[in-house]
């Protein structure tokens, strides 16, 4: 996929007609390929990946957004325990949801470059919660985890929220294939991005609204580098 045919609608979730389904996820094709490749030699080092989740729509976030801004999905703090969302401020609700989920329009898993995975052989995808314990030491997904630190650059995945690198909180299971989300990153523009959740009518638009400028430099632009692997592809 070359630059030039990336349409505006796929930048922001909102058409997937370019991605390919691999067992009902769907990807960017070289991430596809990319990624076939770093689950055959996590096999062969004895390490099982599965998806957890690949590409998401708009609306499968604003879903996400919406029953969190509502109260019927649980808000979570930076140590995943449920906030009670009713003492915070609109303005504090709006940074409590992005601490975990992106702002509908904002998430990298709209390209199909970035994935969720988990260690099937240890946890069943009904049980993950996706936590950060579960990736750390003693967790089911530990092996996998400390797998992706040695070998995920060398098939040009890196992990965009780290510990005091990112606006989101570190999410060990998230890795992004960094030669396609770098060029998708430099794409992305914020008046768009503003135009498309006006007319899409999500949850706390107005507070959303004032702060746009942060939440887009906190919350999409500040992630890890992955300059170490670019400069190879
Ligand atoms: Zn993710």
């Amino acid at each position: 996929m070359c630059s030039q045919t990336i349409s505006n609608q796929y930048l922001y979730g909102l058409d997937s007609s370019q991605l390919i389904e691999v067992d009902a996820f769907k990807f960017e094709y070289d991430t596809a390929n990319a990624f076939s490749a770093l689950v055959s030699s996590a096999k062969q080092d004895g390490i099982a990946i599965a998806v957890c989740s690949s590409y998401r729509s708009f609306e499968a976030q604003a879903a996400i957004w919406n029953n969190k801004a509502t109260g019927k999905r649980k808000v979570l703090n930076k140590a995943s325990a449920p906030i009670d969302i009713s003492t915070l401020s609109a303005a504090e609700l709006v940074r409590s949801i992005l601490t975990w989920s992106a702002l509908p329009g904002t998430s990298r898993h709209h390209w199909g470059t970035d994935i969720d995975v988990f260690d099937p052989r240890f946890i069943a995808k009904k049980d993950i919660q996706l936590i950060p314990q579960e990736y750390q030491t003693g967790g089911p997904c530990e092996a996998l985890s400390l797998w992706l630190d040695k070998n995920a650059n060398q098939y040009g995945f890196y992990r965009p929220y780290q510990q005091g690198k990112s606006g989101v909180s570190p999410e060990p299971w998230h890795i992004s294939y960094a030669p396609k989300s770098l060029q998708y990153m430099a794409l992305f523009d914020k008046q768009e991005l503003r135009r498309i959740i006006t007319e899409q009518q999500i949850e706390l638009f107005n507070e959303v609204d004032l702060q746009l400028e942060d939440i887009v430099t906190e919350y999409f632009y500040r992630v890890a580098s992955a300059d170490h692997i670019s400069s190879r592809s």
